[in-house]
């Protein structure tokens, strides 16, 4: 469903910071370097989203409501989620907004907010498991990622019967291959988790 449309009481563009009193735009800001003020609702990045159908809000939805400060509205749908991050927004956007960077934001401040509805409990799971192996080893280990998935999802049957044909061919190998710059990935999440402390700072 789309969200209803908003009266002019309700809308609360955030032209710059409100240190007593910040509002979702100023925190996505801080997080992200990302003003979403400058979203003049073209609609290109939703008219080239491949999610846009699945999605009930679209990434130019998205941006209006955190222009109106409706974070409760924007954190209780699985839109967020439903993201693939493949940030063809991002490239069609003639204002230099970045939806794709403003919704991994979203993200974040869901998973720290205990009063944002729950994110579904699989695509949960394999945002959480995807980190975890990137942070681990700079790329993705699959078999770790898939196990890592079944724990957390509880889907811990799901297309087993796929798994000795990939082991066969050798699409899943059983010990991870590090990168040599695992430091810097290191410094990289401590980077973003300080920014998502930030960002969520009265
Ligand atoms: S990054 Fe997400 S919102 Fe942007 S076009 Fe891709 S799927 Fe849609
Ligand atoms: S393309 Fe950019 S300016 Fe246009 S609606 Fe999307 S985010 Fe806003």
């Amino acid at each position: 469903m789309r969200p209803a449309p908003a009266t002019v009481q309700e809308v609360h563009v955030s032209h710059g910071e409100h240190p007593a009193n910040p509002t979702l735009a100023d925190g996505i800001r801080r997080a992200t370097g990302v003003n979403a003020a400058r979203c003049y609702q073209c609609g290109k990045c939703s008219a080239g989203c491949p999610m846009a159908s699945e999605m009930s809000l679209r990434p130019h939805d998205i941006l209006r409501l955190i222009q109106q400060d409706r974070k409760e509205q924007l954190l209780a749908g699985d839109a967020i989620w439903l993201c693939l991050t493949c940030e063809t927004c991002t490239a069609r956007c003639p204002n230099e907004v970045d939806p794709a960077r403003v919704i991994d934001a979203l993200r974040e401040i869901s998973l720290g907010d205990p009063e944002a509805a729950a994110a579904p409990r699989k695509i949960r799971a394999f945002h959480e498991s995807f980190l975890k192996q990137i942070r681990r080893s700079g790329r993705i280990f699959e078999f770790g990622l898939v196990a890592g998935y079944k724990m957390r999802s509880g889907a811990l049957f799901d297309d087993v019967s796929s798994a000795p044909g990939l082991l066969r061919r050798g699409k899943l190998p059983l010990t991870p291959k590090r990168i040599r710059a695992i430091p810097e990935i290191r410094r990289i999440f401590e980077f973003c988790q300080a920014a998502g402390n930030e960002a969520e700072e009265p």
